[in-house]
């Protein structure tokens, strides 16, 4: 049983997918054109912000978010260790210094206790992931970072469509990154990400700086820039995609099986209610690699996400100061993500519980 196939969402849509590629063949739009305006558009509607703007991926919507937000000379931008290096590969490419916090044991997301001892007057920006597809404490996380004139961005990946009393995922810090990978919550057909933000300012520089630097045709303006463009028939197939967010997100669903299917040697991380996308599902164990052998007797593919913290990853080790992070270290050899995408078949989801059911640890 896989961990993840995308043959079959992609095979079930075959025919309006077909159908969209062809439409946006005959439009002669390759690159911005109506099907990405009308998305751009949607995409802030479901959000809840003014803007929402396009480009090629996760990783680069969070160095054009980054670039955005640096408008003096602080360099330090804060994010947590255990997300899977996205954000610092992007910092590190705009030339930032990378400073990370440590994690709340019970959630694994930014601890606000940790963000509060981390914060100084050379951090312009915290990025907090909301991991898994959880929300994470933005409004704790902003009332901090207000004390300090620092920007908050959402790294909204694995969260689209999480929402809490104060807004959905992307609209509760300054600017927010999604990515539309194949195997995120809403998945483009190859790469693609965007920016949402409601500041009319960064979003004009955010929409520069993903092409070229330009205020116009041939005509750069804004530094930083470079060619990072979500194209015309990703667009369009995720503007057909994103009216099925919310039932897509019922990989809640899946994740309340699991944990209703656990015994006392694992903690499924809870994933219920509207603040959670139930993008992974994720448990937590003595030895992961125990769990996970026992898993595949049973013929069950699992992941981890993710194995290796930022600080320790073969080349960043040793480059960014001593680094302490007790939890996010404790944490790794502890996690391990099972099946979980919307069209598990309810005898695939029996099959996971049942060998749950059975490990002894
Ligand atoms: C997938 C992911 C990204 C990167 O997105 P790409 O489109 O693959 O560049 C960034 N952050 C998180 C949390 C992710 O899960």
């Amino acid at each position: 049983m896989p961990f993840n196939d995308l043959r079959r969402p992609q095979v079930s849509q075959a025919d309006d997918i077909l159908a969209i590629t062809r439409r946006v063949l005959e439009s002669g739009w390759p690159i911005h054109g109506p099907q990405h305006q009308a998305f751009e558009g949607a995409l802030a509607r479901c959000v809840g912000t003014s803007h929402a703007v396009g480009v090629a991926s996760g990783t680069d919507a969070l160095e054009i978010a980054l670039r955005a937000t640096q408008t003096d000379d602080r360099k330090t931008v804060i994010t947590v260790a255990n997300a899977g290096g996205y954000t610092t590969v992007a910092a590190l490419a705009v030339g930032l210094d990378v400073r990370f916090c440590d994690i709340d044991p019970s959630t694994l997301l930014m601890a606000p206790c940790a963000l509060a001892e981390t914060l100084d007057s050379d951090v312009f920006a915290v990025v907090v992931t909301h991991l898994y597809g959880r929300l994470a404490e933005v409004g704790a996380i902003r009332d901090l970072c207000a004390d300090h004139d620092v920007a908050v961005i959402e790294d909204c990946a694995q969260a689209i469509g999480a929402r809490n009393d104060n807004g959905s995922a992307g609209s509760l810090g300054d600017l927010a990154t999604f990515s539309f990978y194949p195997t995120k919550n809403l998945g483009a057909i190859g790469d693609g990400g965007a920016i949402t933000t409601s500041d009319d300012d960064l979003a004009a520089r955010v929409r520069q700086l993903r092409q070229y630097g330009w205020s116009g045709k041939y005509t750069i303006t804004c530094p930083g820039g470079r060619n990072s463009r979500l194209d015309e028939l990703q667009a369009a197939v995720l503007d057909y995609r994103l009216p099925n967010v919310d039932e897509w997100n019922r990989r809640r669903d899946i994740i309340k099986a699991y944990s209703e299917a656990t015994t006392p040697a694992i903690r499924v991380l809870s994933a219920q209610g509207d603040h959670h996308s139930g993008h992974l599902a994720v448990v937590e164990v003595e030895d992961s690699s125990s769990l996970a052998r026992h898993l595949k007797e049973h013929g069950i593919q699992s992941a981890v996400h993710y194995p290796t913290p930022d600080h320790l990853q073969p080349a960043i080790k040793g480059t960014l100061g001593d680094v302490s992070l007790p939890v996010t270290e404790r944490k790794r050899d502890r996690i391990l993500s099972l099946p979980c995408f919307p069209e598990l078949t309810s005898d695939e989801i029996v099959r996971v519980c049942d060998a749950m059911a059975s490990y002894r640890g």
